[in-house]
């Protein structure tokens, strides 16, 4: 191990630092590349945004990684969200245990899925119906088919800057027309799909406006992660949910929120408990499949019907409701559920954290911005607020890329990008946290120059 990070903070933070062994990894690396694209498996993983190669992670307990070198980091990412209650958790690991016993697949409906159903319902009162998937990708390309087969239209909005996985309706960027059509973001994505997407920026609710207006009686639905992780973590201005909300309404558009991210994470049920608007639709991933590879859609019965076998909106998946899977997810939300005293961990430790380094930032002259709210929150290196992608283009992406690099010396594993919110999971100790903000101080120290 390189850095002992059971040690108090003081003595975290006055350890000698040696450069991390990373042979394992290197090794690993090498060989991956050879065999998979870029040597990795989704390309937030790769370390190119940074510098560096990527570390290969061998196990994981609580808050803590272990790399193939058999160095321990703290975890700030919890595998993109789903560790909220931090690696292994007992409850989890013993679902899984158990479901494994009864068969890894049945092709044919189970009790599990029925509780899972119950329980996201109760969780997330928009949610009248549901359907499990494999990904958030899965749910969020399903939910818009959904929309476009309830209203019989071809278009659909998003936000410059947010993330609906890799579908290609949502790999769009603005196009010059841009209240007209978009354009494709990646290479195999069809200029004939792009013309279906229009792209607004995040918090602009008079150019949404101008879109509804210029696309009268054609858009199907908004998508919309109610407050950004994939720019950054990024919040909704007050009032701009409400004010997508009223156009929704008005204009017979059937609003999707993505709470892939937010979902069982800023409240047990979602964004939209906390901001206390009513979405027709809701995307989830991530927490709800307990570290397992799980997604779902769902909403309101009337547009949820329209998909087969009740109604014409073609949907599947051989795996879809694995019984391993939905057992890891039901131990995750019922642990949530009954849990709230989480909730107001996460909020109190997340806010403790982010304010220790917005502290750390101001005493050394750092341009920077935090935004945060309950267990997410990004430290963008700008003077700028930060509440679109315009804004966030602004941060300096190299001396983010040296902050990285030396809080990983220092045994913190941060996204490896300036653009993705961090993740803190209940198993972030005040003492984990206090050795995060000295870190980070020291890192931002040596960042500078
Ligand atoms: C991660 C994410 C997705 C995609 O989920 P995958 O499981 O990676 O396919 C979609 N939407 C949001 C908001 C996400 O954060």
């Amino acid at each position: 191990m390189n850095i002992n990070l059971n040690l108090s903070t003081t003595q975290h933070s006055t350890m000698q630092h040696t450069m991390l062994n990373k042979t394992q990894s290197q090794h690993l690396f090498a060989k991956a590349k050879e065999i998979i694209p870029g040597g990795v498996n989704s390309p937030v993983r790769a370390f190119k945004a940074v510098g560096g190669n990527p570390i290969f992670m061998k196990s994981a307990k609580g808050a803590y990684l272990i790399d193939e070198d058999n160095n321990t980091y703290i975890d700030l990412i919890g595998s993109w969200g789903p560790m909220i209650l931090g690696h292994a958790f007992p409850a989890i690991e013993n679902a899984i245990f158990e479901a494994v016993k009864g068969s890894t697949s049945f092709g044919a409906p189970s009790r599990r899925e029925v509780e899972m159903a119950e329980l996201i319902v109760e969780m997330v009162p928009s949610i009248e119906k549901v359907r499990m998937v494999n990904s958030g990708t899965e749910a969020c390309m399903s939910a818009i088919r959904a929309a476009r087969g309830y209203t019989g239209r071809n278009k659909i909005v998003k936000f410059e800057g947010c993330y609906h996985g890799h579908g290609d309706s949502f790999l769009i960027a603005a196009g010059s027309g841009a209240i007209t059509n978009g354009e494709p973001d990646s290479l195999g994505v069809t200029t004939g799909v792009a013309n279906d997407t229009l792209t607004a920026p995040y918090n602009d609710l008079s150019f949404v406006e101008k879109l509804v207006a210029a696309n009268h009686h054609q858009i199907a639905c908004i998508i919309i992660e109610p407050v950004v992780g994939n720019m950054g973590c990024v919040l909704p201005k007050a009032g701009f949910l409400q004010g997508l909300r009223d156009i929704c309404t008005k204009n017979n558009i059937v609003l999707i929120f993505d709470e892939v991210m937010t979902g069982f994470r800023l409240a047990k049920g979602g964004a939209q408990e906390r901001f206390g608007i009513v979405p027709d639709m809701t995307t989830l991933g991530k927490i709800i499949g307990g570290g397992l590879p799980v997604g779902a859609y769902g909403g309101k019965t009337e547009i949820m019907d329209c998909i087969s076998p009740v109604g014409k909106v073609y949907q599947a998946g051989t795996l879809s409701g694995n019984p391993v899977a939905m057992a890891a997810g039901l131990a995750m939300l019922n642990h949530l559920n009954s849990h709230p005293e989480v909730y107001t961990y996460l909020d109190a430790i997340t806010e403790k954290m982010a304010k220790g380094i917005e502290v750390g930032a101001a005493k050394l002259g750092v341009n920077f911005t935090v935004n945060q709210i309950g267990s997410m929150y990004s430290l963008f290196f700008t003077a700028s607020k930060v509440t679109n992608l315009e804004q966030a283009k602004t941060a300096n992406t190299a001396q983010f890329g040296r902050y990285f690099n030396n809080m990983l010396e220092r045994g913190v594993y941060l996204a490896p990008s300036q653009y993705e919110s961090l993740f803190v999971s209940a198993a972030i100790t005040h003492d984990i946290a206090d050795a995060i903000i000295a870190a980070s101080n020291e890192s931002l120290a040596m960042a500078l120059d």
